[in-house]
């Protein structure tokens, strides 16, 4: 068994370029695929590729890719999307139906929240919500016979805070409940879903696996029985990724090893050195010794991305906030993460929150660091930090 950047390298190659002895599969644009004779058309098959018979089931670009996305997760299939929410609305549809019941971390990704709140609670389904930083005892006692999902999101969106996701899992099954997570943030290197009893495990391949901010797409892989519940589900829902979209993820997944241990190394200095500024008040990653989850991130992760979460001092306004945000070079503000190029945005977890009490005039501030020199990213925020206490 070769190491994840064999894997990444090596995979999803020679038997999807056609005979062709190119590096690269092609990239294929296709809706219709024809068929050779009427027997192949009765029977639904065509040529070699399993399971696809028109472009909206893929095409060989499409499983070049979920067999390097496979082999790195211990997953049987995968599903592509046209974005990650899609991928996490295709997972929650094809589980859920009237009368069942689902189980949240409190930090899952907004549009997560918004579409159980919204969607799934207005086609009958009951939504509830357990504390981000849950182990197995604190979601026992919220577990009924109709619940079908516990979804986990470790670490959360814009808190960061870690679930026990072993246990928790653990209790989940007991009750005969799907483990769904989006491990988006960890990506496919530093997280193995399956060794930790995660039965869907979804990802918007939008950030890290993309890596260059863009496409826009989404992954759900899964094993066994839970495999054949989301493929029924997905050809019901038809929300596939593009061909081109799909190339580019591919082209992306390449380098992914090397990005992403870049923006740990980078992320974990620069978060370390923001600890100690005068200006912040904590820093929210669970790399750093200090944060609460650390424990259990050491536990079940390898390694870390570089999105993490800034608390600042009390006693910042928007003025000061605006002259810091302004004035920053490499640090843009702009939706979205995992690309090569800094960000920064305020955030405001209160709105998105059933548990934790965060308040509404806390300034937290989300921070993306990207691949540029970590010497200019520092002195980019320490000019910023002045500006937050020069500002009136
Ligand atoms: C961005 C994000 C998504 C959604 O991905 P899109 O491709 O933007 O739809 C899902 N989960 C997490 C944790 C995210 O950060």
């Amino acid at each position: 068994m070769s190491g994840d950047a064999t894997k990444l390298t090596t995979l999803g190659r020679k038997q999807y370029t056609g005979g062709f002895p190119c590096v690269n599969p092609p990239t294929y644009r296709a809706s219709t695929i024809l068929y050779p004779s009427l027997d192949e058309f009765e029977k639904g098959e065509c040529g070699t590729y399993d399971y696809v018979t028109y472009g909206r089931y893929g095409s060989p670009t499409h499983q070049a890719f979920a067999e390097i996305l496979c082999e790195l997760e211990g997953a049987e299939g995968a599903i592509l999307t046209s974005s990650g929410l899609a991928a996490i609305t295709v997972a929650l549809m094809s589980f859920l139906k009237a009368g069942d019941h689902i189980l949240l971390s409190d930090s899952v990704y907004g549009p997560t929240r918004d579409f159980c709140t919204h969607m799934l609670a207005g086609y009958g389904v009951e939504v509830e919500f357990f504390p981000a930083d849950a182990d197995g005892e604190v979601v026992r006692p919220l577990m009924r016979k109709t619940t079908k999902v516990v979804f986990l999101e470790a670490p959360g969106s814009l808190t960061f805070e870690m679930q026990d996701i072993g246990s928790i899992a653990e209790v989940a099954h007991a009750f005969g409940a799907v483990v769904m997570a989006d491990n988006t943030w960890a990506t496919p290197l530093y997280f193995k879903p399956f060794e930790h009893g995660v039965d869907i495990s979804i990802h918007a391949a939008t950030k890290y696996i993309g890596g260059h901010s863009d496409l826009l797409m989404g992954t759900v892989t899964a094993r066994g029985e839970h495999l054949k519940t989301l493929k029924a589900g997905d050809k019901l829902l038809g929300v596939r990724a593009s061909g081109d979209d799909v190339s580019l993820a591919l082209r992306g997944i390449r380098t992914m090893a090397l990005r992403v241990e870049h923006h740990y190394k980078a992320a974990l200095e620069i978060a370390t050195w923001l600890q100690q500024q005068p200006q912040v008040a904590r820093v929210l990653y669970p790399a750093l010794p200090e944060d609460e989850g650390h424990e259990r991130w050491k536990k079940y992760m390898s390694g870390a991305c570089g999105l993490f979460g800034v608390e600042l001092a009390a006693g910042y306004g928007r003025a000061q906030l605006a002259a810091m945000l302004d004035g920053l070079e490499y640090f843009k503000m702009g939706f979205s993460w995992g690309g090569y190029e800094s960000l920064i945005i305020r955030v405001h977890p209160h709105k998105l929150r059933s548990h934790a009490a965060w308040k509404k005039d806390t300034v937290i501030l989300r921070i993306n660091v990207g691949l540029e020199d970590v010497a200019d990213l520092k002195e980019d925020l320490r000019a910023g930090m002045g500006r937050l206490d020069g500002a009136v």
